[in-house]
């Protein structure tokens, strides 16, 4: 039988599983599942993949990509070395690796998956996930909802009817999803959330709590001191961590500032009951989102049989008791959450290779699709108001046919523009596409039909018939992201081929000295080694504070390559009191 693998392809990490001996397993290289989803050019010019380009990060920015599913569905593209790629192909490079993983594992050749995306990715960020495992050789047959994934995970070995909601909190965003699960059937009833809120803000909870602290007990303005401000975040989260498993944290930060003069000190404890009201407006919320979901379900809280926590910020234990004081039981956590959303991909996997008869996985679309037309919003006449076509919640596929009529005698075209949103201004939703369709010369009054269908992966078709001649008309498409032809991916195809080091090159051995590479190149003592002493910082460095010294890091090697003494001393002082601010 042909493999199928799962696979969470995720922001930072990414896993491929498989079922073996009738159980997901999350496949393992040098003992570890996890993928670090970072890529990277070597300084031969060869791809590497996961940990060892996560380490090279630091040496080689420029030869480095992180984070790549956050530009996913767009045109912009990323420098890696002397090229510029697309989402998809950085993507695939990762997909890529995790295929040869499984292929090491298993023995045989792997050409299809299972992969996961988060509930709240739109139509253009799925597209590009299907194109990334296109340009990787693997057929994409199934795209799910990362937390539809995590339910798999938990229930499919469950008898009985159960209902279970999906709570899934991470650092920048939140989901709310309610699944139902019957004779292995699994249906999405409902899947809600904000893709702007999660551990990162209540970070910036505690930091203007500390700013404010600095300002009227220290006397000090730190908002304008980035080193400080840096030490500030770093804290923040540091203590909203501690305070997970602690009643108090104590932020003690020395020589935070100057003041007539001499150094001042930062010493605030923040207590559990402080945090959980700096945060109490934001889990209401989610509370907000958990209720929506419960009513678009038509389910009251009684009707929940289990409550599964996803995402890093589910471990504050005022989420679990908000969750248990609704719903009256204590969430489940029990999974690995790094793991649970690969294993529940495989399962899938497992059900589209017929492994379980049962297996039927039935998702809704968590947004709206509609056009924009001629009608009312806030008391004034518009071109741009939203007219639903396809509803948030429905089931998928799901296919809707509208009819609309031409305007004028002869008339040479329809364009149809699709949102994707819920916004009664069509403006403030996704714009998918402008889809053009060429018509037969008729009179005016002359019906079109337009069908719109969201495939199993939430992916959107468009077409059109005129009504009189049965004609179908192809549109074309401008995309407001651009999919890539079929030359375009076969292009990708042979790009990945040509950059390739060959199965074993992602997992291979990592260098064990960051440094090498600047000592190799022959740079001087004092730089190589401050280099490689900022390199291993970098791992456990803010973004921004990684950003900043990737920066400094580019700039002394230029300084350094040209030879030009007096360009190295600003750039190595700035980067000294960054590493000394760090240690
Ligand atoms: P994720 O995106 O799921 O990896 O979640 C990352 C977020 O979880 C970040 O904001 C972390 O600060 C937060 N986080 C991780 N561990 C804890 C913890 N023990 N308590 C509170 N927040 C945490």
């Amino acid at each position: 039988m042909e493999p199928i693998v799962g696979i969470d392809l995720g922001t930072t990490n990414s896993e491929v599983a498989y079922i073996i001996d009738k159980q997901a397993e999350v496949l393992k290289d040098h003992d570890d599942g996890i993928v670090p989803s970072c890529v990277g050019l070597d300084p031969e010019g060869g791809i590497i993949v996961g940990s060892a380009a996560k380490n090279q990060a630091v040496v080689a920015p420029e030869r480095t990509v992180l984070s790549i599913k956050r530009r996913m569905g767009t045109d912009e593209t990323v420098d890696l070395g002397p090229d510029a790629y697309r989402p998809q192909e950085i993507s695939a490079f990762i997909l890529k690796a995790l295929k040869s993983r499984a292929e090491k594992v298993l023995g045989r050749p792997v050409a299809k998956a299972v992969i996961t995306v988060p509930a709240y990715f739109t139509d253009a960020q799925r597209h590009a996930t299907r194109e990334a495992g296109t340009i990787a050789g693997l057929d994409v047959i199934r795209i799910i909802n990362e937390p539809t994934a995590a339910a798999l995970a938990y229930e499919s070995q469950r008898s009985g009817t159960r209902r279970v909601l999906i709570y899934d909190l991470g650092g920048g965003t939140f989901d709310v999803s309610i699944v139902k699960i019957e004779a292995g059937v699994v249906e999405v009833l409902a899947s809600t959330g904000d893709n702007h809120l999660g551990g990162d803000d209540f970070d910036r909870k505690i930091i203007d709590l500390l700013v404010e602290q600095c300002r009227t007990g220290l006397k000090i303005s730190v908002t304008d001191d980035r080193a400080a401000m840096a030490r500030l975040r770093r804290a923040a989260e540091a203590a909203k961590i501690q305070l997970s498993a602690a009643p108090f944290a104590r932020i003690e930060e020395d020589h935070i500032g100057m003041r007539d003069g001499s150094p001042v000190h930062l010493s605030h404890e923040i207590s559990r009951g402080d945090f959980e009201a700096l945060i109490d407006h934001d889990l209401s919320r989610t509370m907000a989102s958990v209720n929506q979901a419960l009513s678009d379900a038509d389910l009251l809280a009684s009707q929940i049989d289990r409550i599964i926590l996803v995402g890093g910020s589910t471990r504050i234990p005022a989420v679990s008791e908000m969750l248990a004081a609704k719903f009256g039981k204590l969430p489940h956590s029990g999974i690995d959450p790094d793991l649970c959303v690969a294993v529940g991909a495989a399962i899938q996997a497992g059900r589209e290779m017929g492994l379980e008869e049962t297996g039927v996985l039935l998702d809704i679309t968590p947004y709206t699709f509609g056009t924009a037309a001629i009608g009312e919003l806030d008391g004034a006449l518009t071109v741009d108001m939203f007219v639903p076509i396809i509803h948030r919640n429905t089931k998928l596929p799901t296919s809707r046919t509208e009819a609309f009529s031409t305007v004028s005698d002869n008339q040479q075209r329809v364009q149809i523009k699709v949102y994707q949103g819920e916004n009664p201004n069509a403006l403030d939703n996704v714009l998918i596409g402008t889809y053009m369709f060429d018509l037969t010369l008729a009179p005016a009054g002359s019906v079109l039909l337009l069908n719109y269908t969201l495939d199993l992966n939430g992916i959107l078709k468009l077409e059109a018939v005129e009504k009189k001649t049965g004609r179908k008309i192809n549109a074309v498409i401008e995309n407001a992201f651009s999919r890539q032809s079929k030359e375009a991916i076969a292009a990708s195809q042979d790009r990945l081929e040509s950059l390739w080091n060959g199965p074993d090159a992602p997992s291979g051995p990592v260098a064990d000295h960051p440094a090498q590479g600047d000592a190799a190149d022959g740079l001087p003592h004092d730089v190589a080694a401050l280099l490689a002493r900022a390199a291993g910082k970098m791992p456990d460095a803010h973004e921004e504070d990684r950003a900043e010294i990737a920066q400094l890091m580019a700039d002394i090697r230029a300084a350094a390559k040209g030879k030009d003494a007096d360009a190295l001393t600003a750039p190595m002082a700035a980067l000294e009191d960054i590493l000394f601010y760090l240690e």
